[in-house]
């Protein structure tokens, strides 16, 4: 099931450490609020959205959860996996800082396995270590910045369709095929928020097209104990000192000056779906 149908772009989430079933780890601590296991098997909710704005726009788009697939399977061969997937684009979360390791080790495995293709990183970590992840890390091609991602992404498929250097792309950090270092301005920022919405009817439509419930879950117990969330905006009022998504943070490195919201009849909607 997993080698069919070939799609544009697949997201993969990584644990935070691969391979957690063979080495001893020392987890950090985890929310009580995140329903997740201690390797961080959720994925950002982004992804939905982002497969859904790619959909709407003609692109075949999937989200395969690896973390939750080598938690419910210990024998899954995550290799042999990745091998068999048909993407023309590989996308990874950086959003939480805990997948560091756990997303980098894995593209690293993408790019051995599928050299030709191109592979992306997202999330608030990953684009505030841009610099140094397209400089250090070549299995990296492309990062896109900042809180909000789906226009640049679908100008950056748009690009890779067409065989163009992204030299307009917004909030893109890439590598010219020279290997130089390039960083688009961040000018992607919406203060609008009602046409980016969050599609629960987009991730049935995956399972249905793959055959395959397990990658999308959102995390191990989703099944026993299922939950979501409703975002209402994109961004924060307060200022708490450890936060890396604070009004602060998200002025100075993500380029917003306060947090947006959706329209009340969006998030009706978006709860009635
Ligand atoms: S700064 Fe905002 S997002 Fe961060 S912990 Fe405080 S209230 Fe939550």
């Amino acid at each position: 099931m997993d080698s069919m149908p070939g799609v544009d772009l697949v997201l993969l989430h990584a644990p935070s450490v691969y391979d957690f079933r063979k080495r001893p780890t020392m987890h950090g601590p985890i929310s009580d609020v995140v329903p997740s296991t201690p390797v961080f098997e959720m994925y950002p909710l982004g992804f939905v959205s982002m497969v859904g704005y790619l959909e709407q726009n003609g692109y075949k788009a999937r989200i395969v959860n690896l973390a939750v697939k080598m938690l419910k399977n210990p024998k899954f061969d995550v290799e042999q996996f990745i091998k068999r997937l048909d993407a023309k684009v590989f996308g990874f979360d950086l959003h939480w800082l805990p997948h560091a390791a756990g997303s980098l080790d894995l593209a690293e495995i993408v790019k051995k396995h599928h050299p030709d293709a191109p592979i992306l990183l997202g999330g608030l970590s990953a684009s505030y270590f841009h610099e140094e992840i397209i400089e250090y890390f070549p299995q990296i091609d492309y990062i896109l910045r900042g809180d909000t991602t789906e226009k640049p992404l679908l100008d950056l498929m748009n690009h890779i369709s067409a065989g163009k250097e992204p030299e307009n792309v917004e909030n893109l950090t890439w590598r010219t095929k020279d290997g130089r270092k390039r960083i688009n301005p961040m000018t992607f920022v919406p203060t609008e928020m009602d046409d980016l919405w969050i599609d629960y009817g987009e991730v049935i439509k995956l399972v249905l097209r793959h055959r395959d419930l397990e990658s999308t879950l959102p995390y191990e117990s989703f099944m026993s104990y299922p939950f979501t969330a409703v975002l209402t905006c994109k961004g924060c009022a307060y200022n708490c000192i450890t936060c890396g998504g604070s009004c602060y943070a998200f002025k100075n490195s993500f380029n917003r000056d306060g947090p947006a919201h959706k329209s009340a009849e969006k998030l009706v909607e978006e709860i009635n779906v």
